[in-house]
């Protein structure tokens, strides 16, 4: 879900995908995604095929709620979006809202029978950025020090990230 490649859904036919503005119909409607489907029509577009991560996440939880899958993908994109259009406070609120979606998917997973104490939630950027002053807003081969990202982390254990403490090996 998110910011996936287009042909995603030819490469992997069967896996529901929902990506861009897209109404996300794989599951049985229900109050919470008939108003996410809405508001991804309404909304403003701030950038051509990416919803705020708000509207990609719940989606998500509800696909996760209803159809309790095997595994998941998300894809959130608004740090790298406000990263590239410069706008810094934007580029931290994003990523501090992008660790609370990750202690809320922990805590609904560790709320359901299905996953509790079964479930491995990896969490890792597609790539790094550059430094700041002005690199930090773009990444790419031309980018010194893209290629290795600062805040990449997996958790192969049964612990909440929020908890603080450190990954098992
Ligand atoms: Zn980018």
């Amino acid at each position: 879900m998110g910011h996936v490649p287009s042909d995603l859904q030819c490469r992997a036919p069967g896996f529901p995908v929902n990506a861009g503005y897209d109404a996300f119909t794989a599951i049985p409607p229900t109050p919470e995604l008939d108003l996410l489907n809405r508001l991804k029509d309404e909304l403003p577009r701030v950038w051509d095929g990416e919803p705020f991560d708000a509207i990609t996440f719940r989606t998500a939880l509800e696909f996760v709620k209803a159809r309790k899958p095997r595994g998941l993908y998300v894809s959130l994109g608004e740090t790298d979006e406000w990263a590239h259009a410069g706008h810094y406070a934007a580029y931290l609120d994003a990523a501090h809202r992008a660790d609370t979606y990750i202690s809320m998917l922990w805590n609904l997973l560790q709320s359901m029978p299905e996953y509790r104490g079964s479930t491995t939630l990896i969490f890792s950027p597609d790539h790094g950025r550059g430094e700041a002053p002005v690199q930090w807003k773009d990444h790419g081969e031309k980018v010194p020090d893209a290629s290795t990202s600062g805040w990449r982390s997996s958790v192969p254990t049964h612990e909440p990230l929020a908890s603080g403490r450190t990954p098992k090996p």
